[in-house]
């Protein structure tokens, strides 16, 4: 036996020990790259990852220790992730272990046998204890069936466990994820369209790989072509990952591709730790070799994998917030590159930044090469939409928040026996200050953006400049009174819908109705089966589902969106309505989509209306060059947060003066384009005070060792202050 030594990552996330550490193998171990081990480490045991085996080891033999044992018989981690870890390190800051545990289910490194029971929560007793928190309110409220311990907060299902009012218990668990009948969706031949995108991908697959945008509009059949190509990619013997935004809001997706590929495994967050252990011993072991999955799951450890699919690629949710903040379509890159393989990024409204790389004249390292479906594949048209003045509405005496044309195609809608969908912006809710009457709103002069209103000191501050200004009492523009904090609620849609049409049977997908496992998808079930007449939702509904008896949406605040305090406001507007217009006349009648708004003129509603991307992405894409956001800058933040205010305002300061003084010693001044230190948009969270070091850089090339000098910093905090780092935050709380 000629290799003697293993070299080892030990699983602590202390950016301390990230390295390498030697062992020896005991005689008759049998390891190999990517196996999973038990090393002594200091007094403790812990679980270490074999990175390579060699015959030397400069360590003294007399400070060497062996491995203990091997945990699983496979590999736990496959030679090309090894690669990737190495890759997140540079890419995101992170150590190699905090990689690691990004590609293995907790069970692995906890070395723990699979349960076979899991904990489940249950009601005990009817009713409320006395002084009843919301938080055990709101736990009591959704166990109308046992949930999961891993589902709920824990700390409080034990509070009320003290109290008798639910049973913790283990219970048997199936352990086999979307185990009902799947919904299957009829084998189509693709249209030339489709065909013609397919081509290509095939083309790639068979040879040395690729990149692809596949941009079609929404109903134009992209779901059929990734099947095509993941059919594909398992006759050339590679297997294939499929992400999706999030599982719970795609349903359908998930279902259509475990009905096709048998035995696809499906990974997500609410899995419990059971069944991810199995999925991912699936993966792990060659015997699932598709996987559908949220975010996470392209680190899977698919065998010869060749494609990675992203759907829905604009989607926010495919960038993790919590360390490493990584971007799954960077990563799905990253893999697909060193792997020879094929990635497909799919949208009917891809982010700007995303198009522009699928533009002529990219550099090859960013290229993207672009792939059309126009037109919906079953010939259906795209939806008529029609856009509604509210500020008209008012001036007539309507101070409802829905439209005459809404009520009355609602009306219509229901006569025909069709269904309707109602769709409620969330984001941005209730924080910009509007004018009913004429539809101004709040913007700071110097970047033009919406103010947001802090109720914590009655101020309008802008979250980009850090501009404040008191709030008016009446619209600067007309003088009306009626300029107010945005928002209306689902719950207030609900009651005007029931007082419109008593006899109409309606569902609401909402925050509040959709906290238990499952609850979407027994919404979206009734939903399609016919159950409910109207869905009333928020973003939640506006993704890939197919409900071929929806004739009407109504956008009943198309626009709180538009003045969201991000650069990034339009886009999301843009989007969301083309995402929720296009779950409108999906089956071959006319669908109808009423966009209300009182900024009818905004040309993203204009855009929107006619669902014209092209058009959006062109007006984008000069605005974002004059005002030198993303990607034409790049976006570098510092959140300091403490208990005491000055104490983050100083820890704030401090930081900007070293990334300042840091900047002009390493001779990266041009990079700089502004940077303040101020207190965060949202300046008190969880009990703590936020400041945040706010800076925007030209990517010239210097901003991984900027942005890791922000990192030191944050790491090595302050005392009693909590700091992070953020590249290109995906919001700016
Ligand atoms: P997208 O993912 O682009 O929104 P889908 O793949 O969900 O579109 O397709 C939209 C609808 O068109 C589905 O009901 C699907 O069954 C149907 N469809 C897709 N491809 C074809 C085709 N080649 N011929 C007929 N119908 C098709
Ligand atoms: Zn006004
Ligand atoms: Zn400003």
């Amino acid at each position: 036996m000629a290799e003697r030594y293993a070299r080892v990552i030990v699983d602590v996330a202390n950016a301390e020990v990230d390295r390498v550490f030697d062992y020896i193998v005991p005689e008759g171990m049998d390891l190999e790259p990517g196996a999973h081990v038990m090393v002594p480490f200091g007094p403790r045991t812990l679980d270490g990852f074999v990175i390579e085996l060699c015959a030397h080891t400069q360590v003294d033999a007399d400070r060497l220790k062996p491995v203990l044992r091997r945990v699983e018989p496979f590999a736990a981690l496959r030679t090309d992730q090894l690669a990737l870890a190495t890759w997140m390190r540079e890419t995101y800051q992170c150590t190699l272990a905090e990689a690691f545990r990004l590609m293995l289910p907790a069970q692995v490194r906890r070395d723990r046998v699979a349960p076979k029971t899991q904990l489940f929560v249950s009601r005990a007793r009817e009713g409320y204890p006395p002084k009843c928190t919301a938080r055990q309110r709101e736990l009591l409220d959704a166990l109308a069936e046992p949930q999961p311990l891993s589902a709920v907060r824990a700390d409080v299902a034990r509070r009320l466990e003290g109290k008798g009012y639910v049973s913790i218990a283990p219970r048997e668990t199936r352990r086999a994820p979307y185990a009902q009948t799947q919904p299957r969706r009829a084998r189509v031949a693709l249209n030339p369209m489709q065909e013609e995108a397919f081509a290509e991908i095939d083309a790639a697959l068979a040879g040395g790989g690729g990149r692809f945008l596949l941009y079609g509009v929404t109903g134009s059949g992209k779901t059929e072509v990734y099947m095509r190509a993941v059919a594909r990619a398992l006759e050339l013997g590679r297997g294939a990952i499929v992400l999706v935004p999030e599982i719970a809001l795609t349903p359908q997706m998930v279902s259509w591709f475990r009905a096709r590929f048998e035995n696809a495994a499906v990974i997500h967050s609410r899995l419990s730790a059971g069944e991810r252990y199995d999925e991912w011993r699936r993966i792990a072991t060659g015997e699932a070799r598709v996987v559908v999955g949220a975010r996470s799951a392209v680190f899977s450890p698919v065998a010869n994998l060749g494609l990675i699919v992203v759907d829905e690629e604009h989607e926010h949710t495919y960038r993790s917030e919590r360390r490493p903040c990584y971007d799954a379509r960077r990563v799905a890159q990253s893999r697909m590159d060193a792997l020879g393989g094929v990635l497909v990024l799919g949208s009917a409204t891809p982010e700007v930044s995303t198009f522009m790389r699928a533009q002529p004249g990219v550099r090859p390292e960013n290229r993207l090469t672009l792939l059309e479906l126009s037109r919906r594949a079953n010939g259906a048209p795209l939806p008529e939409v029609r856009i509604v003045d509210m500020r008209r509405e008012l001036a007539q005496g309507n101070t409802s928040i829905f439209s005459g044309a809404l009520v009355n195609a609602l009306r219509d809608c229901l006569a025909a026996g069709r269904q309707a969908i109602l769709f409620i912006n969330r984001r941005g809710h209730s924080t910009f200050v509007s004018c009913r009457a004429c539809g101004y709103v709040e913007k700071c002069e110097a970047c033009d953006l919406a103010m947001t209103y802090h109720r914590n000191g009655d101020a309008l501050v802008c979250h980009y400049c850090g501009r404040t200004r008191k709030p008016p009492k009446t619209c600067p523009q007309c003088g009306s009174r009626f300029i107010k904090f945005f928002g209306a609620g689902t719950q207030k849609v609900e009651e005007e819908v029931r007082a419109f049409f008593p006899q109409a049977r309606v569902l609401r997908a909402d925050w509040d109705t959709t906290r238990a496992k499952d609850a979407h998808e027994r919404i979206f079930e009734a939903f399609a089966a016919g159950k409910a007449d109207v869905l009333i939702g928020t973003q939640m509904i506006a993704k890939g589902l197919d409900f071929p008896r929806v004739t009407l949406v109504g956008a009943v605040a198309a626009d709180t969106s538009l003045n969201a305090p991000d650069y990034r406001a339009g886009e999301r507007t843009f989007q969301l309505i083309t995402q929720v217009a296009g779950r409108a006349g999906r089956a071959g009648e006319k669908g109808l989509v009423i966009l209300q708004t009182y900024e009818p003129d905004s040309p993203v509603i204009q855009l929107a209306a006619r669902q014209d991307f092209r058009a959006f992405y062109e007006r984008e894409r000069v605005y974002r060059r004059r005002a030198l956001y993303p990607p034409y800058s790049v976006i570098l933040r510092i959140v300091a947060a403490a208990s005491e205010a000055e104490a983050a305002l100083q820890a704030a300061e401090r930081a900007r003066a070293r990334m300042e003084a840091f900047i002009e010693r390493e001779g990266y001044r041009e990079d700089l384009i502004h940077m303040h230190a101020k207190e965060a948009p949202v300046a008190r969270l969880d009990g703590l005070f936020r400041c945040h070091v706010f800076i925007k850089l030209y990517a010239r090339g210097h901003t991984e060792a900027i942005w890791a000098e922000a990192e030191r910093l944050a790491r090595e905090g302050a005392p009693g202050v909590r700091m992070e780092a953020e590249l290109n935050p995906t919001n700016m709380m």
